[in-house]
């Protein structure tokens, strides 16, 4: 779950509509854990697992609701960041 939320993140961050967002290492983690927090883990033990927890994720509903929390994680981040300005 993490690396896929680290993933999106990233993708997301580059994307035009995040311009405005802060990309510092603070903000991305803090991004990261927010949304993991919000979304249940899926741990693997063995590649087969692995491999069947990222098709699950790669279906577009899941993939749009793992999005949509990450791009509320986005918002609350941008609005009360950690670090000063
Ligand atoms: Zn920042």
């Amino acid at each position: 779950m993490e690396e896929i939320v680290e993933v999106l993140v990233d993708i997301l961050l580059t994307g035009p509509e995040y311009q405005a967002f802060c990309k510092c290492k603070k903000c991305r983690n803090d991004v990261i854990a927010l949304s993991l927090n919000s979304l249940s883990p899926q741990y693997a033990t063995t590649q087969e697992n692995r491999q069947s927890i990222y098709e699950n994720y790669n279906q577009p509903n899941m993939r749009n609701w793992v999005n949509k929390r990450i791009i509320s994680s986005l918002h609350i981040v941008n609005k009360y960041p950690q670090h000063k300005k």
